[in-house]
């Protein structure tokens, strides 16, 4: 098998020459290459290898608590040893205040480690970048240093057994008791709703304040600690973990609040509009895991397809057909880092809210798809050693699979993008992508792309139905985004080590140009 190497040369030159990072005050190219060969060194040589075996024995209920497999309270103590956990909080509080792009290239460099790892610590930024932006002074003193410094990490609790997509119809209560707030209710699918690493659990609950028929304007956000300051446990309890799929290693927790202690973060009825600061910050994050997922699935597919000899003597990457699919795997890898990069260095600026708004449901869901179809097909590039366990392509398939169902399923993106985003503001959204794209160089396949995409959104401003359409739209989209990138990275080419590769991966992108033509036609049939 081969051993996880992060792909730190791609990671730097896509922050650095195509998602614009060095625009933002603060971002130190210098230090970023430090820090991205730093913490290369240690996802290599401490996370990766808790991956497969993480994977076999998996996470289990014990007593009412969760034990993780073995090998993570020890990866876990020394990724806190390192000060991971505090990279990007604030000073103020403890951290190193090093900033979101740096956050983002450790996050992805650990779901290449071990994705079912990086979902146990990388909430923490955006739990702190939401109490930043939503606490008082006073819980930002004493709730922000335990996280930052990993003595605690963060779950977000929304999803209910009758509330998935549609979160008006979260029932768990919360209730005003004494100055306190009490939270009574059942919560699902919550990721690392237990575990044996941290010594204590920051759930930030979505909570109803309001009448049921409020639907979200009755609901608030809630900080409630495992512990309270006492040392006692809050009235949390983990009833089930689920069986899944993937990820094994990563528990996904039923959580019962039995009247569980809890304090209002921000204002009362305004929950959602409090927990999308840290959901839009975790949609790229799971951007970021399709993209770590890609990356990884093709270096195991192109060190493979160099060694096995099929076919007149030749290694298999010598065949079209092999190298045609591990030149789609680096391209969908590298254009959707890219992706990720320009949305995530939009959102850091803070000077396009209109195009984050647009790029932030586009990049989750193709990114998510990429590295669903990155595993795939590197699987078979390895024939019938890909379906094997042994090679890992299949725990990648996986445990990625999950990225298109949960922070939104790309269905519900895919929706909010055609439904909702087409008309707010009177387009306003759809406006700022049509200046990103127009503001590039001019290439044959950004142009069929883009003239696809005008034609798609003046069939949707028609008053069409955008259910059945609304993924078409959404690959439709993010292809003509993939298209505009793709002219800056050919541009910048030689600034990569390996120029040549990322000359061809531009072709093979160029090629796919008509499939935006594909997914036009489709719209208008359906
Ligand atoms: C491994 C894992 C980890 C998770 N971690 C967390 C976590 O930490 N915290 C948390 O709160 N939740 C978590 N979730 C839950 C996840 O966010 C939800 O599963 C997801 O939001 C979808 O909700 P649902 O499963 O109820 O599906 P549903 O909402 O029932 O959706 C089912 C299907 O119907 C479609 N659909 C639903 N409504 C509409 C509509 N209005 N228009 C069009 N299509 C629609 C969806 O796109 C989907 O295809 C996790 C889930 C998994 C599997």
């Amino acid at each position: 098998m081969k051993p996880f190497a992060a792909p730190v040369d791609d990671i730097l030159f896509t922050v650095e020459q195509i998602g614009g990072a060095s625009r933002l005050a603060g971002f130190d190219a210098e230090l970023a290459r430090e820090i991205t060969a730093h913490f290369a060194a240690f996802a290599e040589g401490v996370i990766a290898p808790i991956d497969a075996p993480g994977d076999r024995e998996g996470a289990r209920l014990e007593g009412g608590r969760v034990r993780l497999p073995a090998g993570f309270k020890t990866a876990y103590a020394a990724f806190v040893e390192q000060g991971w956990t505090g990279l990007t909080a604030p000073e103020a509080y403890g951290g190193q205040g090093l900033g979101a792009v740096l956050g983002a290239i450790v996050s992805e460099i650990e779901t290449g480690a071990c994705q079912a790892f990086n979902m146990l610590v990388n909430l923490t930024p955006g739990h702190i970048r939401t109490l930043m932006a939503f606490g008082t002074d006073d819980q930002k003193a004493r709730f922000i240093p335990p996280l930052a410094s990993g003595r605690w990490l963060g779950t977000m609790c929304l999803t209910e057994p009758g509330a998935g997509s549609d979160l008006s119809r979260v029932c768990t209560r919360a209730e005003p008791d004494g100055g306190v707030w009490k939270l009574s209710g059942e919560k699902i699918f919550i990721s690392g709703g237990d575990q044996d690493i941290s010594e204590g659990i920051f759930h930030l609950v979505l909570a109803r304040t309001g009448a049921p028929e409020d639907g979200v304007k009755g609901l608030s956000l809630f900080a409630c600690p495992s512990a309270l300051e006492d040392g006692t446990p809050n009235a949390v309890r983990v009833t089930r973990i689920e069986e899944k799929m993937g990820l094994h290693a990563q528990p996904t927790c039923q959580l019962v609040f039995d009247g569980a202690r809890a304090e209002l973060v921000g204002a009362p009825g305004a929950g959602l509009t409090a927990m999308f600061t840290l959901m839009n910050h975790a949609r790229i994050d799971v951007a970021l895991q399709g993209v770590g997922q890609a990356a990884r699935a093709h270096d195991i597919a192109r060190t493979y397809a160099a060694e096995r000899i099929q076919g007149r003597g030749r290694s298999i990457d010598r065949h079209g057909d092999v190298a045609r699919m591990l030149a789609e795997i680096d391209a969908a890898a590298l254009g959707a880092r890219a992706m990720a990069h320009i949305a995530l260095v939009t959102m850091e600026a803070g000077d396009d809210p209109w195009l984050l708004e647009f790029l932030t449901p586009v990049v989750k869901a193709h990114c998510a798809q990429a590295g669903m179809r990155a595993a795939e097909t590197a699987m078979q590039v390895l024939g019938g050693y890909g379906y094997l366990e042994e090679y890992r392509l299949s725990q990648i398939y996986r445990d990625i699979r999950v990225a298109a169902i949960y922070e939104g399923t790309n269905g519900i993106h895919a929706m909010g993008l055609a439904g909702r985003l087409l008309r707010l503001e009177n387009g306003a959204a759809f406006d700022a992508f049509a200046r990103f794209a127009a503001a590039h160089q001019p290439s044959p396949g950004l142009a069929r792309a883009f003239a696809a995409w005008k034609a798609a959104r003046a069939h949707l401003e028609t008053g069409v139905d955008p259910g059945p359409i609304a993924t078409p739209f959404l690959r439709l989209t993010a292809r003509t985004f993939e298209q505009a990138v793709w002219t800056r990275i050919a541009a910048a080419a030689d600034h990569h080590p390996d120029p040549t590769r990322i000359r061809r991966a531009a072709a093979v992108i160029a090629r796919q140009a008509a499939r935006t033509e594909a997914d036009l036609a489709e719209m208008i049939a359906g």
